[in-house]
């Protein structure tokens, strides 16, 4: 936990818990982004030797990194399970994917997507007509039986179903494979935002029998810039490219183009071999071990969180699906009478830990789930674990907030752009 503190840190940002130049911080916002892997780091290091431009350059160097970049797609392509015939094509982040996939779609493809989701998730597809907004369902039942309904009564034409992994505000496991069956029956393919499951817990696109798959690096123990929609080639080959430019053209002549099939299509410009790599090396090390110790871990802390939690007076936890549904290590909280930025505030400031608040992107799910909880807030606090935790941090969490709501903060703080500061 003690990492020495960074020189971008100003004077102005108060750092607790500093002793000898170091600093006990306790990360408990993995799902927002989860802390680099060792063997990330390491795979990184050694890259950035031979940094140097892929696929058009003839010197050693740029060899090295186009076999590196193609040696990902490949890791990539073991990692989500995909078929021989799918594409893997690099993006920036889940974001970046659903949009090229919403880019990609045939004319007239209607789309079902649950309101519950993530922003990502929620908004590529626009809100024209042929986009089919279901609520939020009850009961994963619920859901599945919503989907189907709602597939039936799409018009002729290509359909997609957006699904979800895991909920970043509530870190619920969506029922993948059933939503998949009745989608795969009502002639409609599938889409699983994974950003949030994919580092919980293994998404094989095989297995689960969806179309495509999003994820992104920054939540997979890697750095931020990398991420991939992996899926079926076709709808990808026959849209326009992502972005115009170098890489994606075969020949260029002064009155046509001629796009490349395959993933370069959608990949213009230099690509993020470098992060790529970092994926790659994350997705590796996440499977090595065929998942066990990354779950039983979670499983552990994710125990000791939610007891831990339950005994703090007049917290309401946000559920979905009721609070005994399988979760990755995700949990969202209000407690009555306590501002949640206020909180989160206090943690940083005067505990050293490291939370979010808000309402995390996905702002239609938030004011259901605020609204049945019976909250008296209209923001919420969000703890998330994940590797880099350890129960000492749990812990910590857990008597911070138990003093919190007990005594107040120890500092005064004031509201500054929306944010409360020291
Ligand atoms: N979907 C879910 C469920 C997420 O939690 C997030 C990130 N909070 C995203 C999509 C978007 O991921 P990114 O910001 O990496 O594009």
């Amino acid at each position: 936990t003690a990492a020495r503190v960074p020189a971008v840190v100003g004077e102005a940002l108060r750092v607790p818990l500093v002793t000898g130049g170091r600093i006990g911080y306790a990360n408990l916002d993995h799902a927002a982004s989860a802390p680099c892997l060792r063997s990330v780091r390491d795979a990184v290091d050694e890259l950035l030797p031979w940094y140097a431009s892929v696929h058009r350059g003839a010197g050693f160097a740029s060899q090295v990194c186009t076999r590196v970049y193609e040696g990902a797609r490949a890791k990539l392509r073991a990692f989500t399970g995909a078929r021989d015939t799918d594409a893997v094509v690099f993006t920036r982040n889940t974001t970046d994917a659903l949009n090229l996939l919403a880019k990609a779609l045939p004319r007239a493809t209607s789309v079902v997507v649950f309101d519950t989701e993530h922003h990502a998730a929620l908004l590529p597809w626009g809100s024209g007509p042929r986009v089919r907004r279901l609520p939020a369902p009850a009961t994963p039942e619920d859901a599945v039986e919503a989907l189907d309904a709602a597939l039936a009564a799409c018009p002729e034409g290509p359909r997609l179903a957006v699904l979800t992994g895991a909920s970043n505000v509530t870190g619920e496991v969506w029922p993948v494979a059933e939503l998949a069956r009745v989608a795969r029956r009502r002639g409609a393919r599938t889409v699983l935002d994974a950003a949030q499951l994919a580092p919980h817990r293994p998404v094989r696109i095989g297995e689960l029998d969806i179309d495509y798959v999003a994820i992104s690096g920054h939540k997979l123990y890697a750095p931020f810039g990398a991420g991939a929609l992996v899926g079926r080639a076709d709808w990808l080959n026959a849209a326009d490219p992502y972005l115009a430019g170098g890489g994606a053209t075969r020949a260029v002549r002064d009155s046509s183009v001629g796009w490349n099939l395959g993933p370069e299509r959608h990949e213009a410009g230099s690509p993020n071999t470098v992060g790529v790599h970092a994926l790659a090396a994350a997705c590796q090390t996440l499977a090595a071990d065929g998942w066990r110790p990354v779950i039983e871990h979670e499983a552990l802390l994710l125990r000791r969180l939610r007891a831990g939690l339950g005994e703090v007076p007049g917290l309401r936890e946000l559920s979905l699906f009721g609070t005994g549904h399988d979760r990755v290590g995700v949990v969202s909280f209000t407690v009555d009478g306590r501002d949640p930025g206020l909180l989160a505030a206090a943690l940083s400031a005067e505990h050293g830990i490291g939370v979010r608040d808000g309402l995390f992107c996905a702002h239609l799910a938030m004011q259901r789930l605020l609204a049945e909880s019976g909250a008296d807030s209209q923001r919420a606090l969000r703890v998330s674990v994940g590797l880099g935790t350890m129960t000492e941090h749990v812990d910590r969490l857990v008597a911070a907030l138990h003093r919190l709501v007990a005594e107040g903060p120890r500092w005064r703080y004031e509201q500054v752009d929306g944010r409360w500061v020291p």
